[in-house]
Order: structure tokens, then C-alpha cells, then sequence
């Protein structure tokens, strides 16, 4: 069974060949904002996931040790997801010329000298 993961890398790398064939900068940011968008839809069901997961355990056995492998693997796929959705966004702001921080990839204004994200300093222009 493919995991979302795999799921994913599969739809990405699909998208991307239809794209190199396309040149279509346009397209390939749709693709993305559609790719960010549905993994930030299946991190919050992966999160209720876990709630239920959780709820279900209590109420059948009034002990949660058993379960913590089981939330472990989800956290970590949750973690994968958005270290890929951070990944995704560099590189949307890359396509359409944002100045972004360095240190963790947000929008910034051209003028702001301090990331209002992380408060990590930018380079003077
Ligand atoms: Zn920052």
C-alpha cells in the first residue's frame, strides 16, 4: 500500500514531465498551489486522524501505550508532508520573483530588513 508519500512524489513527478513538455510557468503553479492545498488538506485529516485514533483507544482499553507507535508514524508522514509544502512554496516564490527569507521561506516585503516570520535578519540590498 502506497503511503501518502509515495502517493504524492508519484503526482508530483507526473505533473512535472506534463509540464517540461508544456514550458508553462503558469501551469506548473497551479500544479503546485493544487499540490500544497491538497497535502495541507490531508495533514488536517491525518491530524483528526490521530484525535480519533486516540479517542477510540480510550474508550476501548482506557490505555494509550500500545498506540504511540501508531501516532509516531503519522506525526512523521504529517512532518514529511509539510517539510514538502515548505518545499514547494521556495520554490513558487523562486517562479514568481517574491523576496523570501532565507531561513524559512516566507514572502517578504523588498524593504523589510527583519523576517516578520522567524525575526532573523536579511541581507542589505
Ligand atoms: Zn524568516
Amino acid at each position: 500500500m502506497m503511503n501518502w508519500i509515495d502517493k504524492w512524489t508519484q503526482k508530483l513527478s507526473e505533473g512535472t514531465k506534463m509540464i517540461s513538455k508544456k514550458t508553462d510557468e503558469l501551469l506548473e503553479i497551479a500544479e503546485m498551489k493544487i499540490a500544497i492545498r491538497d497535502m495541507e488538506s490531508e495533514i488536517e485529516d491525518a491530524k483528526s486522524y490521530i484525535g480519533e485514533l486516540v479517542y477510540q483507544y480510550y474508550l476501548n482499553t482506557h490505555d494509550l501505550k500500545m498506540l504511540s507507535d501508531e501516532i509516531k508514524q503519522k506525526c512523521a508522514e504529517i512532518y514529511e508532508m509539510n517539510e514538502e509544502i515548505n518545499r514547494l512554496k521556495k520554490k513558487l516564490n523562486l517562479i514568481k520573483g517574491n523576496h523570501f527569507c532565507k531561513f524559512c521561506g516566507e514572502i517578504l516585503n523588498p524593504h523589510e530588513r527583519y523576517c516578520p516570520y522567524c525575526g532573523k535578519k536579511q541581507d542589505s540590498k
